[in-house]
């Protein structure tokens, strides 16, 4: 199949490189010369425009920083200029209204589209072990599958457009807050006289258990390993955790839904990327406690 790549950063390198391994042409574009350097090295044809690069493809996927570079680079650049029928497979976070609206744009443009948004970070990026939560319609997912599963450890149809974006805001609204309420309960515990890894040993088998404590465990040498155990590098980052929550909040807010504890989470996050953590792990909140 011949698939247009626009966008390889940290994670669209590597997600471009486990395409070209599974045999696909791909047609890649940035707007940063090294990243389509390495894009070469890793065997796609580089291309200068996004225009280019669209042409004569079966499918266009797209890893880009943020809704309004998504919508601007569709608008401008895709429609219209890919082959028609070509899918086209948006697979960056973005404000559910932006990922509707570009979407329902490549409809009345004649193409389908699908939000393919992933869980898993750079390392699965370069693995192709990527979760994809897709929005779209039966045909556009079937379609979509062939495209996502070299890169993918699962491909899970979320319902229509959209509702792929639905689902990571959720999830990483709830992985905000159970992070918070894990780190709370670690520090608590240990100021009232309990060790944190003996309220880990009784916690991760009792009601209190959830993935932050279980597997991720935020304290330095407690639970489970983490960044917490090598100074909260890599992992997670605090600043895409607050660009996630500020995506879920918007979300709320087009959806009309009360997320209170969801708003404090943002508000927590905030103030410790202000304080200049945001290249941090997230489970440096419990440093804060
Ligand atoms: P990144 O900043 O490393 O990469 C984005 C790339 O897009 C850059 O190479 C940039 O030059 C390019 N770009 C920007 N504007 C462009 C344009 N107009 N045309 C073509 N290319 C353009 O970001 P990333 O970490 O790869 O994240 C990409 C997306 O994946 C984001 O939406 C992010 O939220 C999401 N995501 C990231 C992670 C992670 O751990 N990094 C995990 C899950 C999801």
């Amino acid at each position: 199949m011949k698939i247009a790549f626009i966008g390889l950063g940290n994670m669209g390198g590597g997600m471009a490189a486990n395409l070209v391994k599974a045999g696909h042409a791909v047609q890649a574009f940035d707007l940063s010369a090294e990243a389509l350097d390495k894009a070469k090295g890793n065997g796609c044809a580089v291309f200068t425009t996004v225009r280019e690069a669209v042409q004569g493809v079966d499918a266009v996927v797209s890893m880009l920083p943020n809704g309004g570079i998504v919508k601007s680079v569709y608008e401008a650049d895709v429609l219209g200029q890919a082959p028609a029928g070509a899918l086209f497979l948006d697979c960056s976070t973005i404000d559910l209204a932006t990922a509707r609206e570009v979407g329902e744009a490549a409809k009345a443009a004649g193409y389908e589209m699908v939000d393919a948004p992933v869980s898993g970070g750079i390392a699965a990026a370069n693995g192709g072990t990527l979760t994809f939560m897709v929005g779209g319609s039966e045909e556009a997912f079937a379609r979509a599958q062939t495209v996502l599963e070299p890169m993918a450890k699962a491909v899970i149809h979320a319902g229509e457009l959209g509702a792929g974006q639905v689902a990571k805001m959720c999830n990483n609204m709830l992985l905000a807050i159970h992070m918070i309420g894990t780190c709370e309960a670690l520090a608590l515990a240990e100021k009232a006289g309990l060790s944190m890894q003996k309220f880990y040993e009784i916690s991760s088998k009792s009601t209190g258990y959830n993935w932050s404590l279980n597997d991720y465990t935020p304290a330095p040498g407690v639970g489970a390993a983490s960044p917490a155990d090598n100074d909260y590098q890599g992992g997670f980052a605090s600043a895409l955790m607050l660009k996630d929550l500020r995506l879920a909040m918007a979300g709320a807010a087009t959806a009309g839904a009360s997320v209170p504890l969801g708003e404090h989470a943002t508000k927590i996050y905030e103030a410790f990327n202000e304080a200049g953590n945001g290249g941090k792990d997230f489970g440096a909140i419990f440093t804060t406690l």
